[in-house]
């Protein structure tokens, strides 16, 4: 690779990316994960402005054994864009809920075109306080075309309507008219809630998790949330050339059929992943309660039908069906005699595969859908 290095203020790029010595690596591992973004969310935004030899397996290693990750663990989080969503260009149409997190409640305010939103904290859940925040978005981004909401009184009300008239906006409510129309914001506000309830776990500044989940590239897109709204990146505390952060317009549409592969192929490793449970493996518990935690816990049987018993560390010994467990991959990777059980974005390759030799010399591969097992 060394035609494509060069250098600049002391630092080496490969293209426009920053090649990070191995003295720093540690470092910069942790600054990308500081904000605890999922793996995938972190490689992406990685690959996009820095590099080194190995790098994507030191950032899977680092992230499979953070601890507030694996407590926060949601099931698979899609931040994807669908067809029917696109739109031509940004804050046209914009999505608004309230929520509640920590005993306050929020706004937040989604566009449709770039998945870039807003949280606002309300001091009280006023309808004038709504549109007073709404205003302050617009005020900045322009007046969407549509706004869509739920039928809250926030939204129902006649200062609402004579708010939407006089900036000339068409408000749509989840009506039964329009069942759905406001899954958007309903799923930008889960997304956020976990990303709050990350950084409060993990003693973080909130609004740091924030920059980083709008620089992060969407699954199956080149672009992040920041790019598509902002038509650029903004600086973040990971290292970027200049080139990198400058305006560029991109198109949204690309990588869409790409994205739905992906994520079939993502429910399908999970699903693999679960099959092979043993006794004394370490797993952790999904919460049933509301906002609990995924604690750990050891396997102490096997009952069939896709059943186990675990044990949790305070001794409380429960049954579980294998959807309500995830291996606790943090410590499975201290136990080199396992084969790694949970592959992070994988890719095929041949080097994985055993191949053994019978006695008449022929040798004989082993399928690659047993790649992920020791075949005797
Ligand atoms: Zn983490």
């Amino acid at each position: 690779m060394q035609d494509e290095l060069s250098t600049q203020d002391g630092l080496v790029f490969k293209g426009e990316r920053v090649v990070i010595p191995d003295a720093l690596q540690a470092e910069i591992t942790q600054r990308i994960h500081s904000t605890h973004i999922g793996t995938e969310g972190c490689l992406r935004r990685a690959r996009d402005c820095i590099d080194w030899h190995g790098m994507n397996d030191h950032i899977k290693k680092y992230i499979a054994k953070c601890d507030i990750c694996r407590k926060v663990d949601a099931k698979q989080q899609k931040e994807t864009l669908r067809p029917h969503e696109l739109t031509d260009r940004p804050w046209t149409k914009v999505g608004t809920d309230l929520f509640n997190f920590d005993g306050r409640e929020y706004l937040i305010t989604m566009d449709y075109y770039s998945n870039f939103w807003e949280i606002d904290h309300l001091p009280d859940t006023k309808s004038s306080t709504v549109i007073r925040k709404l205003k302050n978005h617009f005020a900045r981004q322009g007046i969407p075309e549509v706004v869509f909401s739920d039928n809250g009184p926030q939204y129902s009300s006649t200062e609402f309507a004579s708010f939407s008239q006089k900036w000339d906006l068409k408000h749509k409510t989840s009506s039964p008219g329009y069942p759905q129309s406001n899954g958007k914001a309903e799923s930008a506000v889960k997304t956020a809630k976990r990303l709050m309830r990350k950084a409060k776990l993990a003693g973080q500044d909130p609004y740091l998790a924030l920059l980083d989940h709008r620089n992060t590239p969407t699954q199956g897109l080149d672009t992040s949330p920041a790019q598509r709204l902002l038509s650029r990146r903004t600086r973040t505390l990971i290292p970027m050339s200049d080139s990198l952060l400058q305006p560029k317009v991109t198109k949204n549409n690309q990588g869409l059929t790409k994205n739905r592969e992906r994520q079939s192929k993502y429910y399908n490793r999970t699903a693999r992943d679960m099959d092979n449970l043993n006794p004394g493996d370490s797993v952790r518990v999904q919460p049933f309660e509301p906002h609990g935690l995924w604690d750990k816990a050891r396997v102490c049987k096997t009952l069939g039908d896709r059943s186990y018993e675990v044990e949790m560390d305070n001794g409380r010994v429960l049954r579980r069906n294998c959807r309500h467990l995830r291996r606790a991959v943090e410590v499975d990777l201290k136990i080199p005699s396992t084969p790694e059980p949970v592959r992070l974005n994988s890719g095929p390759s041949q080097g994985d595969l055993q191949s053994t030799t019978t006695k008449s010399g022929r040798v004989v591969h082993q399928p690659r859908y047993l790649k992920d097992y020791v075949c005797s």
